[in-house]
């Protein structure tokens, strides 16, 4: 479990064991993911940021509140609508020396691809579908089609990646 203030930013407490990372991890605090974010990678496992969420401590005008289970969803996304951040506990998960293959598979329609995708959902750590130029942009080498999907297991004969390679690379958009 993970107790943060709301200015901890990611890099600051590192994100292997963050249960759902966004892709702006290198540059947000972990108080205003709360506050706006919801999935990142890590989320086809472990659901929405506020599935992991234990406890949320805000700052209103009446003073401090500790919410918990569903008044979870009051504090997030709200933007600070309804109070400040001000402390957060998280459920972790343990992704430490695990090894993950990438997977890609390419598609000469979008139908297939999501076919597929949904076939695969569930023993994924990320899924990632892009056309050819966006694929094109991850790997300029390889023989891409019209649609294309990537996809990273864990295996113990995997590829070594430090996490925040496979976000700004494979998995999201990079920095
Ligand atoms: C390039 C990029 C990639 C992104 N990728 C993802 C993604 O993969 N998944 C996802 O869910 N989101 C994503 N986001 C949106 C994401 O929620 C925010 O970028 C980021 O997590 C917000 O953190 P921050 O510290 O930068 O907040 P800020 O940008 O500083 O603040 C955002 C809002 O939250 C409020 N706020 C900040 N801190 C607190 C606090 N402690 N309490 C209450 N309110 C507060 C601010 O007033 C503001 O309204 C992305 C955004 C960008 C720009």
């Amino acid at each position: 479990m993970l107790i943060s203030r709301p200015g901890n930013d990611f890099n600051e407490i590192g994100i292997n064991d963050i249960p759902v990372i966004p892709t702006s991890f290198y540059m947000s605090t972990l108080g205003g993911y709360a506050a706006t974010g919801a999935y990142g990678f890590g989320a086809l496992k472990n659901g929405a940021l506020w599935d992991n969420l234990i406890e949320v401590e805000i700052y209103t005008p009446k003073g401090f509140y500790t919410v918990t289970g569903k008044n979870i969803l009051s504090t997030t996304l709200a933007a600070g609508t309804t109070g400040i951040i001000t402390k957060i506990k998280m459920r972790l998960v343990n992704r430490k020396y695990k090894k993950i293959n990438i997977v890609k598979k390419t598609f000469n329609s979008l139908s297939k691809a999501l076919d597929d995708a949904f076939n695969i959902l569930n023993s994924t750590e990320f899924l990632s579908i892009r056309n050819y130029g966006m694929a094109k942009e991850i790997d300029p080498e390889y023989s891409w089609d019209k649609w294309n999907i990537i996809y990273g297991v864990y295996d113990e004969n995997g590829q070594s990646y430090a996490t925040k390679d496979i976000i700004t690379s494979f998995a999201g958009s990079s920095q």
